[in-house]
């Protein structure tokens, strides 16, 4: 898929709007358009990468700047001692719709578990 086909790579080039909620040299957070809880954010790497299975271990850092991002977004956002939830879908069964790597993080309210 190229950068141009792809709604968040259009997303983090400012191509298409969205509630930017960080941004840097590799990493993009924004706000979910359909929100599943009070606290929904999408944390992406500007960089194409379909899905958590294609990481691999040349991407360590590069994640490990996605969750220092997402902590970060957690606290600013308020839900950093109620606690919050990461999702990340992978894959048909998953029901992932946007195949571009995003963390969920969701929070502001109590979930079940297991999920749907
Ligand atoms: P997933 O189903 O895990 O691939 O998640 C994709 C997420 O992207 C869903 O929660 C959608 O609501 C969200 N989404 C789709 N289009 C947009 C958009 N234009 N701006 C922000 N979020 C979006």
């Amino acid at each position: 898929m190229t950068a141009d086909g792809c709604l968040f790579c259009r997303i983090a080039a400012k191509k298409i709007p969205a509630k930017i909620l960080h941004e840097d040299a590799d990493v993009v957070a924004f706000a979910d358009i359909a929100p599943q809880a009070p606290v929904h954010v999408l944390v992406i790497p500007r960089r194409h990468v379909a899905s958590l299975k294609d990481v691999g271990e040349g991407e360590a850092a590069l994640m490990m700047k996605l969750i220092g991002v997402f902590n970060k977004l957690a606290k600013e956002l308020g839900v950093a001692e109620s606690g919050y939830r990461l999702v990340s879908n992978i894959g048909d069964d998953a029901q992932q719709s946007v195949p571009h790597l995003h963390l969920h993080l969701l929070g502001g309210r109590p979930f079940r578990w297991p999920p749907g």
